[in-house]
Parts: structure tokens; sequence; C-alpha cells
């Protein structure tokens, strides 16, 4: 079974309550089936919701706790963000994931470039590197020819 982004699949759980249904993504994966999970809604957190980035650092940081989330007015998301990629990993064990295909530059969701400082940088997302570093491989919206 695969794992997508939420957003890639139509859910309307982005920050500003919008999504960004990928076409090619629900055509291929529609008939044999995927599990959609938005890790910032399982946190918790609200949608719409004020945006949030990591601050000097990538997800694998923030999971360490060497560094947090912060949203836009200046507010501490880190247990929320840790809360929702657990809860998102438990739906991916549950459901025998084996791939994933998520959101590029998101501060959750990233999988070649995240959000730092309210800017694209290299790096996973807090979500991604946790699915990561579980063994279950990882696709962008960009390339997931393999997946
Ligand atoms: Fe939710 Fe991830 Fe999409 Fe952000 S990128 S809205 S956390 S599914």
């Amino acid at each position: 079974m695969i794992l997508v982004s939420a957003c890639l699949v139509g859910i309307n759980c982005r920050y500003d309550g919008s999504n960004l249904l990928n076409d090619h993504i629900l055509k291929k994966f529609k008939s044999e089936g995927f599990i959609p999970v938005c890790p910032e809604q399982l946190g918790g957190l609200s949608t719409p919701r004020p945006s949030a980035s990591i601050q000097n650092g990538t997800g694998s940081e923030v999971i360490a706790g060497k560094t947090k989330v912060i949203n836009v007015n200046g507010k501490d998301v880190t247990k929320e963000f840790l809360k929702g990629a657990q809860e998102s990993l438990k739906i991916a064990k549950l459901g025998g994931v084996k791939k994933a295909i998520l959101k590029e530059n998101s501060p959750s969701c990233g999988v070649n470039f995240t959000n730092s400082d309210f800017n694209k940088v290299k790096g996973r997302g807090v979500f991604t590197a946790m699915l990561k570093s579980e063994g279950i491989k990882i696709f962008s919206e960009d390339n997931f020819e393999g997946a």
C-alpha cells in the first residue's frame, strides 16, 4: 500500500484551507488504492492555520530536538508537528505502507526540499524524515516513477 500527502489527492488540508490536487497521482494510484494523511491535521492543528516553518534546520533536526517549528505568529508548534508525524507513521504501519508520495517544500512532507525560516531549503520535512528512518521509500510529486 502507498501513502500519499492528503493535499495531493484533493483534500483541503493545507494551511490556507486549499489542496494541491495532482491528477497524475490520483489517476495512477486510484485503482490500486492509497492512504491519504495530513500530519499537520493529525497533530491537532486547525485548518486553516497560520503557516509554519522549521527554525534554522530541517526535519531530522526537529526530531532530534535540536530545533523547533515556529508558525508565522511566532508560536512554537513543534509538539503538534511531532505528534502529527507519529500518528501518521502509526497509520503507515497499520496499512503496511512501503512507499510514500509526499508534497515537496513542506515543513512536514518535503522530500528533497523543505521550509526553513520561511524559505525553501534542501532537506526533508519532519514527517518525511520520520518515515525515512523507518525504511519507507519516499517519492515527491515531482518524481514518482518507480512508486
Ligand atoms: Fe498536510 Fe503534508 Fe499537505 Fe501540508 S503538505 S497540507 S502537512 S499533507
